[in-house]
């Protein structure tokens, strides 16, 4: 929840204006400013401060405890010119706030973390704990020193500045081991623990803590690392185990006893069997949620707790770049494209999007045709544990790299799509609204389909009355397909039918020309257009392409 924090008729306005921005996610606090404040900062995760920088500080003064369960406070002024990230800019994701605050009120951001300023990734922007050297190796980071970088296992995690690698007097280690540390070292903690817990009723929080402590330490491993806390269901609710569970930040996981008790344990117990309905909670938990038990069940009075270690698992986002303009680009594919440590793309689609990527991301582009590389290539890093990004134009899932890559994929990764602005959607934008009823893509490359099939498509398309946008309609090589599929159309709408070519939409030279059925010209379209051809009921409206909603909503 995000506080919103107002004194001044000013701040009030401004506060109200964000509420209404984000409905549902803003909880207002009015009233003296110090009672306010301290109410949302023990109720939110996230306060926006319409009050001057100096007020706010001396009011949170008291209350800063440590970045890592700070709340996030960003402070804007009284006219709403300026906002600033004040406190827990990366790990409480101040810096996004003040973003998107300022987003809000077309206001300056002003964010002075250096590793942000810079462009450099924060280490701490992993959202990892980090231990140890922080802010000597940051430095050494930002003023280009070599950093050595050393790691158990390939973790998906962003691009390291070019500096790190090699050999270097700092060194960044990622381990959920206890290993020795110097002053040039960070420690950066991955979430690859998990704690499997068992109990009886009424067991003291501080008895399940002690006993996950006491297991760290026996198998050498840091408390950092620990990222949940799994058990069976019927003890999830035992205050004991959920307090643990807060305390330790840890997300809580619960699993139904049959599903435990088909995790084959090392030591099962008759006692737990007869009690929950499974003969291991604590390792069949850890196991559940992890991948190899790394240190094996525990015993005090009242608890039990097993360690299990999760492998981690490449990412692979198949990212939609849109039609070509940088402003049609989603602020989430500009996220995932800096998040990723590995680009795969057709070259031409990569340089579009080449300064946004961090310094230090491998790119890898191919030539044209090259799909089955490139779609491999992609997988493959994914399953070598990297953070990759996959991109194609419009929607990388529509006549592109999505399907590909999918196919050959893995359930061994994790795969996030993010969508793009798809050509026929470009084109339609520039035409008018001719997509405004029912309506079907059809690819007329005959490369991979047999001419056949494509014709009874667009034969059944013709004989629905969709409106049919067509995509890869003409090249050097497939030149009567058009006219082919114009000409079935044509056997089920009058001439003057409204049909639009559009050339290179959303890029430099772009071409729209809205003409009719019987009039367009196949030699005006190449492989960088999109042709719409109307149903029955398109209308060209002073110019426009329209296609009613339907006869409740005529235009
Ligand atoms: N994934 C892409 C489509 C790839 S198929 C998308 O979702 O847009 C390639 C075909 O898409 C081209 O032959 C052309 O018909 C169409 N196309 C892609 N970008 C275009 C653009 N900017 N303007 C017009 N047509 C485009």
């Amino acid at each position: 929840m995000i506080g919103l924090i107002a004194i001044t008729a000013a701040g009030r306005a401004s506060a109200a204006q964000l509420a209404a921005a984000w409905p549902g996610r803003t909880r207002s606090y009015d009233g003296p400013a110090r009672q306010a404040l301290h109410r949302a900062w023990a109720e939110c995760d996230e306060l926006v401060c319409f009050l001057a920088v100096g007020a706010t500080t001396r009011l949170i003064a008291p209350l800063l405890d440590s970045k890592w369960t700070d709340p996030a406070v960003v402070c804007v002024d009284e006219p709403a010119r300026y906002a600033v990230a004040l406190v827990g800019g990366h790990a409480a994701g101040a810096n996004e706030l003040c973003a998107r605050v300022a987003e809000v009120f077309g206001a300056q951001a002003i964010i002075t973390t250096a590793t942000d300023a810079t462009g450099l990734p924060g280490l701490d922007t992993l959202g990892w704990p980090a231990e140890g050297a922080l802010a000597a190796v940051s430095r050494a980071l930002l003023d280009g020193q070599p950093v050595a970088f050393e790691t158990d296992v390939t973790w998906p995690i962003p691009p390291l500045p070019v500096t790190v690698g090699g050999a270097g007097q700092h060194r960044i280690v990622v381990t959920d081991r206890i290993v020795p540390v110097d002053e040039n070292t960070v420690v950066l903690r991955p979430p690859s623990l998990v704690a499997g817990v068992g109990a009886s009723r009424g067991v003291p929080t501080e008895e399940v803590l002690a006993l996950i402590a006491e297991a760290l330490a026996v198998g050498g491993l840091a408390p950092g690392s620990v990222t949940s806390l799994a058990t069976v269901e019927a003890k999830a609710g035992e205050a004991g185990i959920a307090e643990a569970a807060h305390q330790g930040g840890w997300q809580l996981i619960a699993y139904p006893a049959d599903r435990l008790a088909a995790v084959p344990v090392p030591n099962p117990s008759e006692a737990a069997l007869a009690a929950v309905g499974t003969p291991g909670v604590a390792e069949a938990a850890a196991l559940a949620a992890g991948d190899e038990l790394v240190v094996p069940k525990r015993k005090s009075a009242m608890a039990t707790v097993a360690l299990a270690r999760i492998r981690p698992r490449g990412r692979l986002a198949v990212v939609g770049l849109g039609p070509g303009d940088r402003e049609l680009v989603t602020p989430r594919a500009i996220a995932e494209l800096r998040r990723a440590s590995v680009v795969v793309g057709l070259d031409r689609y990569v340089d579009q999007i080449r300064d946004v990527l961090r310094p230090g991301t491998r790119v890898l582009a191919t030539g044209l045709g090259q799909e089955e590389e490139r779609a491999s290539a992609a997988v493959a890093e994914a399953q070598q544990g990297h953070a990759v990004a996959l991109v194609g134009s419009g929607d990388a899932g529509v006549y592109a790299m999505g399907s590909p890559a999918l196919a050959m994929a893995g359930a061994d990764i994790d795969v996030v799509g993010v969508p793009g602005i798809t050509a026929s959607l470009a084109a339609a934008s520039l035409l008018g609204a001719p997509l405004g009823h029912d309506h079907a893509m059809i690819s007329l490359s005959d490369l991979h389909t047999p001419w056949e099939v494509i014709e009874r498509r667009v034969r059944a398309a013709a004989e629905g009355d969709f409106v049919v946008s067509f995509y890869n309609p003409r090249s050097a090589d497939r030149d009567w397909q058009l006219g082919a599929a114009l000409a079935i159309l044509a056997e089920h709408r009058q001439p003057s039918t409204p049909a639009g070519i559009v050339r290179d939409a959303y890029r430099a030279g772009q071409h729209v020309l809205l003409t009719t059925l019987a009039e367009l010209d196949p030699a005006a379209v190449d492989m960088r257009s999109v042709v719409i051809v109307g149903s029955t009921s398109t209308l060209n409206v002073s110019g426009r392409m329209v296609t009613p909603r339907g006869y409740r909503w005529p235009c």
